[in-house]
């Protein structure tokens, strides 16, 4: 292992205060403290009534009640929609490497718990607020890291600790990942790419359920795979021998080859806006032994949907993948009406006995709101809707318990009479 320094940080970040003490408080408005003390680990400016001293931006930071009284402890941005992320509870603990080393060992553990950590997989090691390392990401694609940072504090804590990580783990090399929009509202002024270690020398392959994938790091969506899915994608084949399916959003192939390794289908037809992942899906296929029963097509799905309803097209399955359709509270209802317009659609393909495999990645829709847009699908398509299996994200996708948000993925199996 020949990782680099970490003052590799590409850009400019001040660096992480060395003891982890807080530098400011942060006053709660009066009645806006209950969910902090239940451990939630967001706080948003409109629970905020006033910052004491001096901090910089990304500084530890006390959060204490109105009566001076600490409530937890965490990092600062002012920029940010959450103003501070909470870390600890603890108020003798201050938010130094030690800490940092202690959640992540804590973290890691529970993948090596899992198995997830074979030599030629992937996994997601550490995440975020599941975790309770909020606005870290942390996946592992064979020998290779990518760490995916959506804040400005934990980007100057974690800074440090870039290649103790890739020692704890192995790792050839290091990259850096940046949430699309998130670094301008956060402030991160860092670059892109690989930030320790070596790159490798072409894609790296990976292997989940027994099929191959290649990853190209630093160019590929979010961190370059969905391993989020891969035990969904195993429970969804079970429901489809035999099965004509039509994977929506099939980004670069899982979904539809699991269909036909483990699940028996006859042919799947993979339908994705984007031409960089059908042709990794393409490629998939073919490094797997299935091209002869897998077909892919670059289309919005929305459109295609659409026009294979109206040619009375149909498939005895079809899995809806989409990506994050609300990044807060304003946009649920948004998404809630395509997520409605997708699955009316879905229903439209498929026969009496047709299986529906429908997920959601938006973290502000819950499972609750998921089932009530089926009841109205079934009730404007005049079709009876059986719902056989609700599932989550991998355990490597852990959820906490005080961060609903965290319950991201939901994926519903559901049978159509
Ligand atoms: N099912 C995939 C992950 C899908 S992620 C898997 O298991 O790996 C969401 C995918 O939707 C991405 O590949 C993205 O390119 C695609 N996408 C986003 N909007 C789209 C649209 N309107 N039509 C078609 N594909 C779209």
């Amino acid at each position: 292992m020949n990782a680099v320094s970490s003052s590799a940080w590409r850009g400019s970040l001040p660096p992480a205060s060395v003891d982890g003490r807080p530098t400011a408080k942060v006053v709660v408005k009066p009645g806006k403290a209950k969910p902090f003390f239940g451990r939630h680990p967001w706080v948003l400016e409109k629970a905020v009534d006033k910052i004491e001293g001096k901090p910089q931006d990304g500084d530890v930071v006390d959060l204490v009640a109105e009566n001076g009284h600490f409530i937890a402890r965490g990092l600062l941005n002012r920029n940010s929609r959450i103003v501070v992320r909470l870390y600890s509870w603890r108020p003798e603990k201050p938010l130094d490497e030690a800490f940092w080393k202690e959640r992540l060992t804590r973290a890691l553990e529970l993948r090596k718990r899992l198995g997830c950590d074979a030599p030629g997989g992937g996994a997601r090691l550490v995440f975020s607020e599941g975790d309770h390392a909020s606005g870290l990401i942390v996946d592992r694609y064979a020998d290779y890291l990518v760490l995916q940072i959506s804040s400005l504090g934990i980007a100057r804590q974690v800074g440090p600790l870039v290649e103790w990580l890739a020692a704890e783990t192995g790792a050839k090399g290091v990259y850096l990942r940046l949430e699309k929009g998130m670094a301008q509202l956060e402030g991160l002024s860092l670059e892109e790419g690989l930030i320790a270690g070596t790159a490798p020398d072409g894609p790296v392959w990976i292997e989940e359920n027994e099929i191959h994938y290649s990853i190209d790091l630093g160019t590929s969506q979010k961190t370059g795979f969905y391993l989020d899915q891969r035990e969904n994608r195993r429970a969804a084949a079970r429901w489809l021998a035999g099965a004509r399916v039509l994977d929506a959003f099939c980004y670069t192939g899982s979904f539809g080859l699991n269909a036909l390794k483990w699940g028996g289908a006859k042919e799947v037809l993979g339908v994705d806006s984007s031409e960089k992942a059908v042709e990794a899906a393409r490629r998939h296929a073919e490094r797997n032994g299935f091209s002869a029963q897998a077909t892919y097509h670059v289309a919005d799905v929305f459109d295609d949907l659409q026009a294979r309803a109206e040619a009375k097209e149909k498939f005895d399955a079809v899995l809806l993948d989409p990506p994050k359709m609300a990044r807060n509270r304003a946009q649920v209802d948004d998404a809630l009406r395509a997520y409605y317009r997708l699955n009316r659609l879905a229903i439209d393909l498929l026969p009496p006995g047709g299986i529906l495999v429908t997920s959601s990645c938006s973290g502000q829709v819950t499972r609750e709101d998921l089932v009530s847009m089926l009841v109205g699908v079934a009730q404007k398509s005049g079709r009876d809707l059986q719902i056989l299996e609700v599932r989550g994200a991998a355990p490597d996708h852990p959820v906490s318990a005080s961060c609903s948000e965290s319950e991201y993925l939901k994926c519903l199996i559901c049978r159509v009479s």
